[in-house]
């Protein structure tokens, strides 16, 4: 679809921009034909999903698998998403810790970082082409108040064995190096991130998974889990194991719409800009960029040099709503762009090619889980809270580990088997996402006028109404 936008004729939804790169959607593969019995059923074909089957089957080549797809692979947020492939840790490591102990976090940390490696060796080993750089996170502020989170944060982190080498500190002018952003005062890197095209490495993973003999049935809905048993609208599959791979969908399973609240990201990407901007901007190492906003942004210079940056926009739908094709509202589009702009005024001449959005999931406790119910064969991994490019690919190891019996270090980090209380009912669920996101707006604006190196106290009210810390 096309809308009108202040420079220029942009697209607006078509799934994502990383899909319509690659030509939009691939066809369906077939639909189920009826009834099924397998060893490990798959609900989402996403990064969880797809990787859950990989490293399932290749541990174990004889077991049937067999992958549910209600549109087609890649639909949802693994097709969408900033294509930060980070090993950062966006969850409450204190909530962590109470689970499994200190220690444990550390594990748990590391393990993402590995997790980085992992994703690049395995995509390199089968020859996915997923535009891969790993060219390290980068981290601005903009005013006193963000560079005084930014070095709050990294003292904290020091304090969870986070090394100078994981966490680099930079001077403004260290990052301006790095890239020119406006008005930066200073930062931090961390080699742990890598740039991605989210949609070439899920249209990889799912190639991959079928040629190892794991059928994807795609335009197939699951009606229903139970355990040992998927209802969907083309028949039954009979499981010992049903992972529930659903993320930001999840709230529309029967018995699970206040589990994991579906959170909107919404993005815009440019069209390329000339090699004369890019003189100016740097960006040569291509990190994947953020800010130290309330209400944070992401970006990535793209593979063929463009600026592709997301943020929250319009947060969440009433009754845990979802725009399938990812049309994104004119207001969020236009906040967006005012940030794209802040940070690299030069750009303002460039057009926006295309804005999109996808959902993620969010748990009460704002910690994402792994687990499996051996009593029901239940399995499930997600509620990433937007951090699920790399944490997926250790949800899926750590999935295979637990359903094989195995007993390794996967199966004793902290997020495992992990529960938490339910949302609220509506509408105090949409008055509260709502509420927190314009406290944040509110909170940005207001760090940004007086200049202070407070954090706006709306801020820490907002975050701890939210239960987030
Ligand atoms: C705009 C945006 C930007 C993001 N940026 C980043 C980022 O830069 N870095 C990062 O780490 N994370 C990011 N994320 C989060 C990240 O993309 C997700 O955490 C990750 O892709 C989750 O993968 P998943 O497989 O669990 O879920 P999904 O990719 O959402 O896959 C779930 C799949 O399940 C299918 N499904 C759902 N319900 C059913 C059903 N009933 N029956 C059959 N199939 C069903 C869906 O169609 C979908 O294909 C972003 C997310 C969004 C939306």
């Amino acid at each position: 679809m096309v809308a009108s936008a202040r420079h220029a004729d942009f697209r607006n939804g078509d799934v994502s921009f990383w899909w319509s790169r690659l030509g939009g959607l691939p066809p369906a593969r077939p639909a189920l034909s009826g009834d099924l019995t397998v060893d490990v059923a798959i609900v989402g074909a996403g990064y969880t999903g797809l990787w859950s089957a990989y490293y399932l089957k290749q541990a174990d080549p004889t077991l049937r698998i067999a992958i549910i797809e209600q549109h087609v692979s890649g639909f949802g947020a693994s097709g969408r998403n900033g294509g930060w492939l980070s090993g950062e840790f966006g969850w409450s490591r204190e909530r962590y810790a109470r689970a499994g102990g200190r220690q444990s976090v550390i594990d748990f940390q590391r393990a993402l970082w590995a997790t980085v490696d992992e994703v690049i060796d395995v995509t390199n080993r089968h020859g996915i082409d997923a535009d891969i750089v790993k060219g390290g996170a980068l981290r601005y502020a903009i005013n006193p108040a963000q560079q005084a989170r930014l070095d709050a944060e990294l003292a904290y982190e020091r304090s969870w064995d986070v090394g100078a080498d994981d966490l680099t500190a930079l001077d403004a002018s260290e990052v301006r190096q790095r890239i020119a952003v406006a008005g930066v005062t200073g930062g931090h890197w961390s080699p742990h991130a890598a740039r991605i095209q989210p949609a070439k490495l899920v249209r990889g993973l799912s190639q991959l998974v079928e040629e190892i003999g794991v059928p994807i049935y795609e335009r197939t809905t699951a009606l229903r889990v139970s355990p040992h048993v998927v209802t969907t609208d083309h028949g039954l599959v009979h499981a010992g194991v049903i992972i529930r791979a659903t993320e930001g969908f999840t709230a529309h399973l029967p018995g699970h719409h206040r589990d994991w609240l579906p959170m909107n990201s919404a993005m815009i990407a440019t069209q390329p800009l000339p090699a004369s901007m890019w003189e100016q901007i740097g960006w040569a190492g291509n990190e994947v960029l953020g800010d130290s906003a309330h209400a944070y942004l992401y970006a990535q210079r793209t593979a063929d040099d463009r600026i592709a940056i997301g943020g929250r926009g319009v947060p969440y739908r009433f009754g845990s709503g979802i725009d399938p094709s990812g049309h994104t509202q004119q207001r969020t589009v236009e906040i967006l762009t005012g940030l794209l702009h802040r940070a690299f005024p030069q750009v303002e001449s460039v057009p926006i090619e295309h804005a999109w959005c996808g959902v993620l999931g969010v748990p009460r406790d704002w910690c994402a889980a792994v687990g499996l119910d051996r009593s029901t064969g239940l399995a499930w991994a997600g509620g990433y809270v937007g951090i699920g490019v790399a944490t997926s690919n250790l949800a899926a190891r750590t999935l295979t580990s637990l359903i094989l019996r195995r007993d390794d270090a996967l199966v004793r980090l902290p997020w495992v088997n992990r529960t938490v209380r339910k949302w609220e009912p509506e509408p105090l669920r949409w008055l509260g996402v709502h509420g927190l996101y314009r406290m944040y707006r509110t909170a940005d604006a207001h760090e940004d006028r007086s200049q202070s190196s407070l954090t706006s106290p709306i801020a820490r009210f907002a975050s701890r109404l939210a239960g987030r810390h």
